[in-house]
């Protein structure tokens, strides 16, 4: 049947990585083998330098770029692959996250250099909610790295995931040879900035002596050694505990040099999952069943400020999306016609007829949509699983322009639908606070108020350490902790109740005097 042929071709996936770890270059390598770009530096990083923090037009550009790589698709060896960028500054995090739930796996870059960062930490977190599985791309072996059994302990220990190499270096940085397959049993000679890769050469016996004359005997005698080692020590590869996301295979390369990628994306197209079955709050939806459904996972506004058109990204879950068909929306319970959308292809985007399970639609929308919204063809349920994360940095938003004060409205919540930043508005005073990742955001939302808009306003910071959304089974328990602690509630963009606790001590406190409330720190439990 046509749409289980379609599913059984598609793989969706996210790169991540601290920045700097090569998360761009390897995107462009993965899409030179997929023959969707023609040559290297076509794919623009889509950081944000830090000099460039308050550059307005830097922060533009950005917007711009982030638009034209957020969904890469191309084929490769009769696979459909779908490739979503995730923006690498930290101070977009939040958009990280929510694309993190429109994919099927994720391939994570390390530095072997630097090791395990800060950021992988967190976006493994978030792989983890899902049990998404995950492939460990170690990168930059031409540099003086650190062990490789070392990275491997780091990556256990705190990333909290198995780990299972597939590939192992050959020494490292400037006597780096290659990498020997273990996937495969083959050998993979290093070469810098390789544009023809060549098959790997078979050693079905890793005591053959044709490693010795690739290699050298001193080298090949540690590769015996350690090879012995690993499959001592690791047990063997089982493709399903990666697709339950207990075990993560590993690869090192080069992404620059493009050593390693060929073997990354052979060894991906095989084990890495096609779309998946996903939950509603009433049941759980095959890939495979008839009809279509999908939900928005990330909203662009247009660059042009004069038109409020934006870009919802589609993920389709179910059945077949065909353009020009009314779908129902779930929200605002009416049906919707999708008369223009488009698909994501390397660079360009194109007008798509149809769209099947792992594919991604960009929908021009001029503000029915917002993160979260489900799509369907009949079906009731909403999709679940794009939380929202309680933000780090709160600020209380001031209006300076009395005249203005429906236009602040209006942009803010239209900036909020767009996953900018979270407003909370506490019960006492309708205080709104705007609470985002990282320092950036309120930037760029001034910014975007007075261009977009027309609205001044400032913020003012406020001392809170999270936002955690609350419940408890007895609705008695609950209105007495909201009495108690009436200064400090606030509702959020959907009205759900969350507890705005002023540092950590003090909520340990607040959990300790209310036991029988459940604390939160993402919106969905
Ligand atoms: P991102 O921030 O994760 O997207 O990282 P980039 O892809 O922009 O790479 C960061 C820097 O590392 C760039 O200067 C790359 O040229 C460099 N780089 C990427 N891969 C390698 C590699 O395999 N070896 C070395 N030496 N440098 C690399």
């Amino acid at each position: 049947m046509k749409l289980e042929q379609e599913i059984a071709k598609r793989r969706t996936f996210g790169i991540i990585s601290h920045p700097d770890a090569g998360k761009t270059t390897l995107t462009e390598k993965l899409l030179l083998f997929g023959g969707a770009i023609q040559k290297a530096g076509a794919v623009k990083s889509n950081k944000i330098k830090d000099h460039a923090k308050s550059d307005f037009m830097e922060i533009e550009k950005q917007r711009g770029i982030s638009v034209a790589t957020s969904v890469m698709g191309f084929d490769y060896e009769g696979i459909k692959i779908n490739l979503l960028d995730t923006p690498g500054h930290q101070d977009f995090a939040e958009d990280t996250y929510r694309t993190l739930t429109a994919v099927d796996s994720v391939v994570m870059v390390i530095d072997c250099v630097k090791g395990v960062e800060i950021q992988t930490e967190k976006l493994m977190e978030v792989c983890r909610m899902r049990n998404t599985p995950v492939i460990c791309f170690i990168n930059k072996l031409d540099r003086e790295g650190r062990d490789p059994y070392e990275l491997l302990d780091e990556i256990e220990e705190k990333l909290n995931i198995k780990v299972r190499p597939l590939s192992w270096p050959i020494s490292m940085g400037k006597t780096f040879k290659g990498v020997y397959s273990l996937y495969n049993k083959s050998l993979h000679l290093f070469e810098a900035s390789r544009r023809q890769v060549e098959e790997g050469i078979e050693i079905e016996d890793i005591n053959d002596t044709v490693l010795d004359d690739r290699i050298g005997e001193m080298d090949a005698a540690q590769l015996r050694e350690d090879v012995e080692l690993i499959e001592g020590v690791y047990p063997e590869f089982s493709i399903d505990h990666y697709l339950e996301g207990k075990v993560a295979p590993v690869f090192f390369g080069s992404a620059v040099n493009n050593f390693g990628v060929k073997e990354l994306l052979d060894t991906f197209i095989k084990i890495a999952p096609t779309p998946k079955a996903r939950e509603t709050e009433e049941r759980t939806i095959q890939p495979g069943e008839d009809k279509f459904s999908g939900f928005i996972f990330k909203i662009h506004a247009n660059m042009d400020p004069k038109h409020r058109n934006r870009i919802a990204f589609l993920r389709v879950c179910s059945g077949k999306f065909e353009r020009g068909r009314n779908y129902h929306h779930i929200r605002q319970d009416k049906n919707i016609r999708f008369s223009n959308a488009t698909a994501f292809m390397a660079q360009d985007r194109e007008t798509v007829d149809e769209a099947w399970p792992g594919d991604i639609v960009g929908i021009f929308d001029t503000g029915n949509l917002k993160i979260g919204d489900t799509l369907s063809e009949g079906e009731k349920g909403t999709f679940k699983g794009i939380p929202s994360f309680s933000p780090e940095i709160f600020k209380e938003v001031v209006n300076l322009d009395a005249m203005k004060s429906k236009q602040l409205e209006k942009g803010l919540y239209q900036l909020m639908e767009e996953g900018v930043a979270q407003l909370f508005t506490f019960e006492m005073g309708a205080k709104k606070v705007v609470g985002t990742v990282g320092a950036l955001q309120f930037e760029v939302i001034q910014h975007r108020l007075k261009h977009e808009y027309g609205a001044t306003c400032k913020f003012v910071s406020l001392n809170l350490y999270k936002a955690c959304w609350i419940a408890c089974q007895d609705k008695k328990k609950l209105d007495e902790f909201i009495k108690s602690k009436y200064r400090h509630i606030a509702r959020d963009k959907d009205g759900k109740l969350v507890f705005m606790a002023e540092s950590r001590a003090w909520l340990q406190m607040v959990q300790d005097n209310y036991p029988d409330i459940e604390y939160h720190f993402t919106s969905e439990f």
